[in-house]
């Protein structure tokens, strides 16, 4: 029997019981109330014991590649409290399934327990095996098109990003091109001012210096007339010279009075105002394929996982 051993392929599954001496014996057979697989020999002694005989195995093609599935399928039939015990009754009042122990301990009480085998079809509650079946793998592809529809939706979001982000340098380009122009007109408005300005004051300067030279002419005539004029002369001059020197204090004062011109700059804070150069939100276009309601809402809520027992132990 040992040779049975040596002939390896990857993957290959070996006894479960030899595999406690540390014997590494291919398996033939699959017990699926033990969720074990046997060499031949363990095979033949399962089928001798009085206790195992009736077990169903699963040989040859049948033989499964992964026992997860049996143990999941044997832990869900048994009790939740008492792991090795098969379930055998239903409490509706806890809404529960429950094993012959738990009935006698904690629901010893309760009115409504039911035996598993003698559970009515619950008013249709209970679909049957081909359409849960049909459902799953209903569901499965919808589940398989949601996460192909999600993948595709990071796609949408990267060139949405990228777009946004080409917008964005779009935008301030603009209002750069924009503010070039302010800027052009702004300063050919501070030119103009600024020659206005000029222009009045070599206007100014123009008129003052004619003054200035009416100053000094009369400056000289008050000097040659009080050295060579008459009294009489005199007198005359005076009286004219007094006039201009007022009418030229006036004019002197007045040009005074305009003041010291300057050209101020202020800005219209704006900029301040531009908090941001506008906003990314987030939009839902068409939302994703919901699960339908009535059809394919999966497993009512239990406490023990599955509602479907299977009754062939
Ligand atoms: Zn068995
Ligand atoms: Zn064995
Ligand atoms: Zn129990
Ligand atoms: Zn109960």
């Amino acid at each position: 029997m040992m040779s049975e051993g040596k002939v390896c392929f990857d993957g290959d599954i070996f006894c479960e019981p030899c595999s406690y001496d540390d014997l590494e014996v291919i398996a033939v057979s699959f017990c699926v109330i033990c969720t074990e697989y046997f060499c031949s020999d363990c095979t033949k002694a399962h089928r001798k014991n009085k206790i195992t005989r009736h077990h169903a195995t699963l040989e040859g093609d049948d033989l499964p590649n992964d026992s997860g599935v049996f143990v999941l399928m044997k832990k869900l039939t048994n009790c939740s409290d008492h792991p090795d015990v098969p379930i055998t009754f239903k409490c509706q009042d806890h809404n529960i399934f429950i094993c012959t122990s738990c009935l006698v301990s904690k629901h010893r009480k309760c009115d409504n327990v039911s035996e598993i085998s003698n559970l009515p079809e619950e008013n249709d509650k209970t679909p049957n095996q081909e359409s849960l079946v049909e459902r799953i793998v209903k569901l499965n592809d919808k589940t398989a098109s949601t996460i192909s529809l999600k993948v595709d939706n990071i796609e949408t979001i990267r060139s949405d990003e990228k777009q946004i982000m080409q917008k964005q340098t779009q935008a301030v380009d603009e209002m750069r091109k924009y503010l070039t122009k302010l800027l052009k007109k702004s300063k050919k408005e501070t030119k103009r001012i600024a020659a206005r300005e000029v222009n009045i004051l070599s206007d100014d300067i123009k008129t003052l210096k004619t003054l200035e030279l009416k100053e000094k002419e009369t400056h000289d005539l008050l000097l040659t007339t009080k050295e060579h004029g008459t009294k009489i002369e005199c007198s005359i001059i005076n009286k004219i010279v007094a006039e201009n020197i007022g009418h030229l204090e006036s004019k002197i004062d007045e040009s005074n009075a305009v003041g010291k011109v300057k050209l101020i700059f202020q800005g219209n804070g704006l900029y301040d105002k531009i908090k941001s150069i506008g906003n990314t939100t987030k939009a839902i276009q068409c939302s994703y394929p919901s699960v339908d309601e009535k059809t394919d809402k999966l497993t009512p809520a239990i406490k023990h996982s599955s509602d479907t027992i299977d009754e062939s132990e």
